[in-house]
This record gives structure tokens, C-alpha cells and sequence, in this order.
């Protein structure tokens, strides 16, 4: 038996044994013949073509999310630029693969400028040089079939090319690399299988192994016992069977309401499928991000009403563009900046944009009287009382009634009581928050521990904005991170937070933790959590508390 520790990201439990997807082979160097440009031009174009059309074909044959990722490959090897540069370099001499090697190069080099937000796309980038490259000098891929009886996929980090292996016979998901919002977690959660990333030493098992992987807690066992095989998953649909049997408004065991909503982005069509209390965050910047021009004022208002009418009378939260920093826009340009994690974004864009900002709204206040709905809005990275004076009357005057402000900046919070004598409520991003607060950039791994969300500091912010929203009788909600734990779920209903929002699929069990303590259960967690001294105590002081093992 040997224990591995990696990132949950995708809970639920399953023993299988392991398909280990194998690196692929090194290529056979290129040999530049005499033949002319024109033919070398033609033998890499016809490998694009290919490769694409490979893509396009997988993308037809698996789920709505994982499509979205194999087209999103597509385009990119189709880029005419790329063409060009790959071109270019065969006109200088270069081998075909080394044209295309050194053109994809160059496209790294720009995405990486691009700001992190396309990290995971860098990595990408590798395996689609990779394939092009096979093609040209006719190395076939390793072959990559989806298994026939069950098995947990285990690889270094899930390359679009290994996506044709998730039939229905794979049960989990392990990667060696790879982070909480990679593909591996975007895919793993829409097959709603279980996943643990960035796990040392996976690649290392021996095919057919069988693996207790929990999903929830990020622990890989290999070679487990019978006895923990049983244990594990008798605890598990136990646990499954609670959840499953629980639905409506969330609540906790006294009955005292903590309203349970959906953060979503470009993908509204899975509200009417869920049973939630409304969204909590709509994060509007996905239908601005990749592209070049900002979308039309009719084009949001289709989107923004079409939610608001699946919403269906439910609270619908649009949060204005959240661009700048790890989402950068193609159309904004706010000029070189040394740290952009502290420049212009957020609502800060709206200095130098205000028509961007304006027309959302407008088209909020449109896609209302649409819908015959109400709408609320609210304004990202928000630091200072003038800021949301300004963003309220912006708001106020398209007619909105309910205007909030995001607390994603402790400024924010030092000043939440006169914050929100200008404003309707206050939700909080934890991510943010927590990178703010910890002087942390959230997007590396590294320091993940400052990033914790049970950071005691964190949850002390958190419960001095509930204070401030309890003295003036309105809301806080939180719709970071931290609100889809269903442990922490109950920590920051104890503090006096009233609306938790969160990624669909993390609904149910955040439900499941609020049912079963009374709301005096959870101040004292609260208490625990805020009087720790370090998240991992925390933590081990809540699980105490409730009598729960490990
Ligand atoms: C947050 O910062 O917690 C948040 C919800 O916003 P985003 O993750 O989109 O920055
Ligand atoms: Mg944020």
C-alpha cells in the first residue's frame, strides 16, 4: 500500500485499477531535402488540416464542455498567422519541423506575455506543435482508445489529444501535474467523476494497479486493502445517498435560512438544472474574453435575458467586467504594467472604459423589462466609498434597483459600514480577497498555503463585513472560492454570512453539511475557525467539533 497526496478537485470517491497514459515518443529529426518550399509549405499544411480535422472529428463525439476545449484547439492550429510564421521560416531554410517547433515558440512567448490567464493553454500549445510536427514525418500517436471495462486514467497532465479516452468506462481522474482550474478539473467535474491534479509520483504506478482515489480530500491510495476499499466506499455512498435525498432552499438543522446559488459564466444553461436559490455570480467578462471587439449591446441582451429567463424569478447577480490581470482583453488597453495583479482591472477599467461599463448595464436594465424580471448588479475589485458611490450611480441611473459591490480588496472591508450606506449588499470573493490580504498572486501553486481560504485572517475579513452588513440590516453573500467547502460552508454561515454561491455541482453537498447543524453548531465553528492559529488547526478544530475522523 502506498499512500499519494494531491489537489482535490473533483469529489467523490472510486477504486479501479490505473490505464497510465505513457509519454509520447521522441520524434525522428527532420532532413531537409532539396526539394522546394512550395512542397515542404505543402506537407506541414496538409498536417494542420489533419490535425484538425482530427479534433473537430473527437469533438463531435464527446460531452458540450469537453468540445468546447478540442474546438478551441482547433482554431488555434488554424490560425493564419501561425501559417504564415511556419511559412516564413521554411522560406529562411528551416526543416519543416523546426518551422513549426520554432513558430509555435514564438506563440508561446505571446500568450505567455498575455498575462497567466492562458496558462493552461501554454500548455496546450506543446502538444499541438507535437502532433503537427508527427504528422509531417508520418509518426503515429500513441494510440489512445477509451477503455472497455473500468479504469482511473492517470497522466502527467490531460493533453487535448488524451481527451478521446474518457468513454464511459472511466471512473477517476489522477494527473501528476496540473493545477485546481485546468482542464483536467473543468472535465473531470462535467463527467462528474472524481479527480485529484497535481499529484507526485502517479505517473510511477505500474499499469493495472488498483487506487482508492478520494476526490474530496485528494488522497491517492495504490494497492489498498479490502478492508479500506469497503470502508472507504460504504462511507462514501452513504454519504452520496444523504446528499442525493436532500433538495430546495438551503438551510441549516434549526432551520435558520443560508440561501445556496450557482456562480456561472458563459455556460447559463445549466440553471434550469439545478436546484438552487439563483445565481450568485454571473461573470459576464466570459462573453468579452477572446475576441476582438466587445460584444454588441443586442448581443448582451440576449444572453443577459435568456438568464434571467431561466432564472425564473429566481435572484440573478450579473457582476460587470472583471477584465485586466489574469483576464486581459484584446480591446482594452491599459498600457504596460509591472504588476497587473495590481493595475488596472476590475471595476478600475471602468476609469479608463466607461462606455463598457455603461452598456452592460444599459443592457441589464434592457434584458430586465425583457424578462420581466429584476436583475442585480454588482462591481468587482471595488477598494474605495467613492468608487461605489460612483458605481451605484452609475447603476441608478439605468433604472437598477439592486446595486452591490464585490469585497475582493480588505480597503473594502476596513470600510464596509460606510461601503454600504452607499449600496445594497456586499459579496464576497474569497480568491481575491485572500490573494489581497496575503499579498499572495493567487495563480501560483506555490503558495497555495497563504491562498488557503481557511486562512483564520481571511475568515476574520469575513466576519467583519458580515458585522458591518448585520448593523445596517443588508446582505453578505460569498461567492469565492471558499463558499463550495462544505466544512467552511458552515464556518461562514457562523460568522453571519447569508447567501453562499458556488459552482453548480458543489450545491448538494454544501446543502447536505448546512442541514445537519443548528445555526448555534456553526457559530461555534466559527469561532473555532476565526480563534485558530493556522488554516490546518482550523480545519482540525471544525472536524473536531462535529466528531468527524482524520
Ligand atoms: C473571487 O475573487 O473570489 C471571485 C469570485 O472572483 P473571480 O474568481 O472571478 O476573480
Ligand atoms: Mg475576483
Amino acid at each position: 500500500m502506498r499512500e499519494l497526496q494531491g489537489v482535490a478537485v473533483s469529489p467523490g470517491s472510486v477504486a479501479a485499477p490505473v490505464l497510465v497514459l505513457r509519454k509520447r515518443p521522441a520524434l525522428p529529426p527532420d532532413v531537409r531535402t532539396d526539394a522546394d518550399a512550395a512542397s515542404a509549405v505543402g506537407d506541414v499544411e496538409r498536417a494542420i488540416a489533419s490535425v484538425a480535422a482530427h479534433l473537430e472529428a473527437q469533438a463531435q463525439e464527446v460531452s458540450h464542455d469537453i468540445a468546447a476545449v478540442l474546438q478551441a484547439q482547433a482554431l488555434i492550429v488554424g490560425d493564419p498567422t501561425l501559417l504564415d510564421a511556419i511559412k516564413r521560416r521554411i522560406g529562411d531554410g528551416s526543416t519543416r519541423t523546426d518551422a513549426v517547433e520554432d513558430s509555435f515558440s514564438e506563440f508561446r512567448e505571446q500568450l505567455a506575455a498575455a498575462g497567466p490567464y492562458f496558462a493552461d493553454r501554454i500548455e496546450d500549445l506543446d502538444d499541438l506543435s507535437y502532433r503537427i510536427r508527427a504528422s509531417v514525418l508520418g509518426v503515429a500517436m500513441p494510440s489512445r482508445v477509451a477503455p472497455r471495462s473500468p479504469r482511473i486514467i492517470v497522466a502527467d497532465e490531460l493533453a487535448p489529444a488524451d481527451l478521446v479516452v474518457l468513454g464511459p468506462s472511466v471512473v477517476g481522474l489522477v494527473t501528476q501535474r496540473g493545477g485546481a482550474t485546468g482542464h483536467t478539473a473543468i472535465v473531470a467535474k462535467s463527467l462528474g467523476i472524481p479527480a485529484v491534479v497535481g499529484c507526485a509520483g502517479a505517473c510511477e504506478l505500474a499499469d493495472d494497479t488498483v487506487v482508492l482515489l478520494d476526490g474530496g480530500t485528494g488522497v491517492v491510495v495504490a494497492a489498498p486493502t479490502r478492508e479500506q476499499v469497503d470502508e472507504h466506499l460504504a462511507a462514501d455512498a452513504a454519504s452520496k445517498a444523504r446528499i442525493g435525498a436532500l433538495a430546495g432552499p438551503g438551510r441549516t438543522a434549526d432551520g435558520t435560512p443560508v440561501a445556496l446559488l450557482a456562480n456561472l459564466g458563459g455556460d447559463h444553461d445549466v440553471l434550469a438544472a439545478t436546484d438552487c436559490e439563483g445565481v450568485g455570480l454571473f461573470r459576464t467578462e466570459f462573453l468579452f474574453l477572446d475576441r476582438d471587439d466587445a460584444p454588441s449591446f443586442d448581443e448582451q441582451v440576449e444572453v443577459y435575458s435568456a438568464l434571467l429567463r431561466s432564472a425564473a424569478g429566481r435572484r440573478v447577480v450579473f457582476r460587470t467586467l472583471d477584465a485586466g490581470s489574469d483576464k486581459p482583453l484584446g480591446f482594452v488597453d491599459v498600457g504596460h504594467e509591472p504588476n497587473p495583479a495590481l493595475g488596472v482591472r476590475g471595476y478600475r477599467i471602468a476609469a479608463h472604459y466607461q462606455e463598457l461599463v455603461d452598456e452592460q448595464l444599459r443592457a441589464v436594465a434592457t434584458a430586465e423589462q425583457l424578462a420581466g424580471a429584476t436583475a442585480a448588479v454588482m462591481a468587482p475589485m471595488v477598494a474605495t466609498v467613492a468608487e461605489v458611490r460612483s458605481f451605484v450611480a452609475q447603476a441608478r441611473a439605468h433604472g437598477l434597483r439592486e446595486v452591490g459591490v464585490m469585497a475582493e480588496v480588505p480597503a473594502l472591508v476596513l470600510s464596509a459600514d460606510r461601503v454600504l450606506a452607499e449600496c445594497d449588499f456586499l459579496s464576497i470573493g474569497t480568491n481575491d480577497l485572500a490573494q489581497y490580504t496575503f499579498a499572495a498572486d493567487r495563480q501560483l501553486d506555490e503558495l497555495a498555503v497563504l491562498l488557503d481560504p481557511w486562512q483564520p485572517a481571511l475568515l476574520r475579513l469575513v466576519s467583519m463585513a458580515a458585522e458591518a452588513a448585520k448593523r445596517s440590516g443588508k446582505s453578505v453573500s460569498v461567492c469565492g472560492e471558499a463558499a463550495s467547502d462544505p466544512l467552511l460552508a458552515l464556518v461562514l454561515a457562523g460568522v453571519g454570512v447569508s447567501s453562499l454561491s458556488m459552482a453548480p455541482v458543489s450545491i448538494p453537498a454544501v446543502r447536505a453539511a448546512l442541514f445537519e447543524l443548528t445555526m448555534t453548531g456553526c457559530q461555534q465553528a466559527a469561532q473555532i475557525a476565526l480563534g485558530a492559529e493556522e488554516p490546518a488547526a482550523a480545519r482540525a478544530g471544525v472536524r473536531a467539533l462535529l466528531k468527524i475522523d482524520g
